[in-house]
């Protein structure tokens, strides 16, 4: 069982998820989301994440799914290729997700979570009610063994995806919150969102950054603290209204700036949730 908040961040295993996980207890976390390692989803692999697993006491709380011919280039972009949402690779993206959750099944994670595209916030769209419906046949998928779906958040306001959980209606889809989502595709505000969606948040993206300056374009990721989500006030609110998860620092950059904005935000973190008498 994890203790409560505890700081997480997201880690690629690769090919050899003991130095992965050996990393990201050297980030001083206990636990980490991971994307779905395929060069691992074999015996051998599942044997090795286990190995991993226990001689770091590094928990896996997530299992991330992608896809492939996702584009996170600009908003048109993103809606054109994330997710479930175009219909030409919905059938095989669907099958992905339910591989993948078996693998996560197989390595101990009961939480499977992904961006499943722009969801119409108008129920009336054509596309809406195939959305329900891969969504309850993923869900239900998941639930035979004891997993939930979580849904990140960020391409549709608060109210719109609670709408569509309320349609799904299944008690193991979740959604994982990324405050600075809401802020990049300039769809909602982080702080009031957490009021609308708590009733559902399991999970966590500790992730900032500023508004779009430009229509079609995404705003512009930022580490932790240095962003529009106003952190601290976010924090305190989650906290106010009970959560008590993860928190997984998410920085979409890579190399030596990317480990050093991560260790910068388990510092924050750490000060803010001390402040805060956790
Ligand atoms: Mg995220």
């Amino acid at each position: 069982m994890t203790q409560e908040l505890a700081l997480g961040v997201i880690a690629g295993l690769g090919t050899d998820a003991l130095a992965a996980l050996q990393h990201v207890r050297s980030l001083g976390v206990p636990t980490a989301h991971i994307g779905y390692p395929a060069a691992m989803d074999n015996e051998a692999g599942v044997g090795e994440i286990e190995a991993a697993r226990r001689a770091t006491g590094i928990e896996i709380t997530t299992v991330f799914c992608s896809f492939v011919g996702e584009s996170y280039a600009d908003i048109a972009t993103v809606r054109a290729s994330v997710g479930l949402v175009p219909e030409a690779t919905r059938a095989i993206r669907v099958k992905k997700t339910l591989k993948i959750a078996e693998f996560a099944h197989k390595i101990g994670v009961a939480r499977v979570a992904a961006h499943i595209g722009f969801v119409p916030e108008d129920h009336s769209k054509p596309l809406y009610a195939p959305m329900v419906q891969v969504t309850q046949q993923i869900c239900d998928a998941l639930a035979v063994r004891g997993q939930v779906f979580a849904l990140e958040t960020g391409q549709e306001t608060a109210h719109g995806l609670k709408r569509f959980i309320e349609d799904v209606e299944r008690k193991n889809l979740k959604v994982n919150f990324d405050p600075a989502n809401m802020i990049l595709y300039g769809n909602d505000q982080p702080i009031s969102a957490l009021d609308v969606l708590m009733p559902w948040i399991d999970g966590m993206h500790c992730k900032d950054g500023r508004w779009p300056t430009q229509e079609g374009q995404l705003g512009e990721e930022t580490p932790l603290g240095d962003g529009d989500v106003d952190l601290r006030a976010w924090l305190k609110r989650l906290l106010e209204l009970g959560y008590r998860g993860p928190l997984t620092i998410e920085r979409e950059i890579s190399g030596d700036q990317q480990q050093q904005d991560i260790l910068r935000a388990v510092a924050l973190l750490e000060a803010l949730r001390r402040d805060f008498g956790h």
